[in-house]
């Protein structure tokens, strides 16, 4: 059993290379931990960072195994690792945080939202769909414009597809490849919020500035914090974060994503149990960010605090944006991030930039 707080020279281990689990490397790395990477890919962005790698599939029992026992803790950068497979970690012994089952509440949208109205997050309307049959009844129900989303393994807006009409469910149960999903109410949103937030291994919780994102075809673009907010809405953000972290009993940064409406209230989109790319502002913008953040709390250390230094405006390198470095990296105000991928496919997201200005 390991033993809370881990001491520098523990070794943390990530499921996930991406950029990520690179910047969680970063991080661990300054506080002095060894970080071990697994992920299919040889040479990954957060492996070439990190003290090991471990190659191969994110569902090999014998990958997982020799992860386990290298490591003091292990975490994950992204949520769709095999729930079950992670529950198998946590039976041999391991550490991991956070648990199996934020990853399960995480991993499929319907049991998201049945948790969040069950701990009184709000969330738009929904219903399950695993037929034809079922999404003409959850049209009835629901109305439209609606949006018809895959259960699992959406992303970025991926596995999505807006309904106009009440007659459009065969259509649209073939767009999604005839996969389990739910049939979204259309969220009537005047902005879109998130907040980061952290609970540590002792329960305590800690917020970050609300961020105000903005997305291009479902893929984040910028994000502007902390975001200009009323002290209601801000309030109610961390008490929806709050219940959610507790309910979960949940140890490690999660990224809440809210829909803002016209009348101030606040409805939960969805949680990520994971750094979140809405929080990549903080590692400029904040006292100490949420990838050291999330490794002092699985770590068992006290939480940093979260307090704004600058106003950010985050913005994503997407595919060939990246080339624009050495311009980037003469504009004074910009902070330039790069994750080390080879090749700058469409829309691939390479590196963000964070742009400072003065709180006031
Ligand atoms: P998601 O993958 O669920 O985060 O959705 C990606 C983006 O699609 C969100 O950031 C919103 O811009 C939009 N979106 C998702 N769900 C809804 C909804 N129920 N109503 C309106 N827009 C939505």
């Amino acid at each position: 059993m390991t033993s809370f707080p881990l001491p520098p020279g523990s070794t943390i281990g990530v499921l996930g290379g991406g950029q990520l689990g690179r910047m969680l490397s970063l991080a661990a790395a300054r506080l002095g931990f060894d970080v071990v990477i697994l992920d299919p890919e040889k040479d990954s962005p957060a492996g070439r960072v990190s003290a090991h790698q471990i190659v191969t599939r994110y569902d090999d029992p014998a990958g997982l195994k020799t992860l386990g026992a290298a490591s003091d803790v292990i975490t994950f950068e992204f949520e769709n690792v095999p729930a079950d497979r992670v529950a198998q970690l946590v039976e041999l012994g391991c550490a991991v945080a956070p648990g199996p089952r934020a990853l399960a509440v995480a991993q499929d949208r319907a049991e998201e939202k049945t948790f969040l109205n069950a701990i009184g997050a709000p969330t738009v309307a929904f219903a399950a769909v695993d037929s034809e049959e079922s999404l003409v009844a959850a049209l009835a129900q629901i109305g439209v414009p609606s949006l018809l989303k895959t259960r699992r393994d959406g992303y970025d807006g991926k596995g999505q597809h807006w309904i106009e009409h009440l007659n459009e469910a065969r259509g649209a149960w073939a767009a999604l490849g005839g996969r389990p999903a739910i049939l979204e109410a259309a969220a009537d949103f005047v902005r879109e919020l998130s907040v980061i937030a952290a609970r540590g291994r002792d329960g305590e919780i800690a917020c970050y500035p609300l961020s105000e994102n903005h997305h291009e075809g479902g893929v984040l673009r910028r994000t502007v914090a902390p975001a200009r907010v009323t002290e209601t809405v801000r309030d109610h953000a961390e008490a929806i974060a709050a219940k959610i972290l507790t309910g979960l009993d949940y140890v490690g940064v999660i990224g809440v994503e809210l829909f803002e409406l016209a009348d101030g209230r606040l409805l939960v989109n969805e949680i990520a149990p994971r750094v979140h790319n809405t929080g990549h502002w903080t590692q400029d913008g904040c006292e100490v960010d949420q990838f050291e953040q999330h490794i002092r709390a699985i770590a068992g250390w006290p939480l940093g605090p979260t307090d704004p230094l600058a106003h950010v405006e985050m913005l994503n390198l997407l595919g060939e944006e990246a080339h624009e470095w050495r311009k980037l990296a003469g504009e004074p105000e910009t902070r330039l991030h790069l994750y080390g991928k080879g090749e700058a496919r469409p829309g691939r997201k390479m590196g963000h930039v964070n742009r400072l200005t003065k709180l006031g």
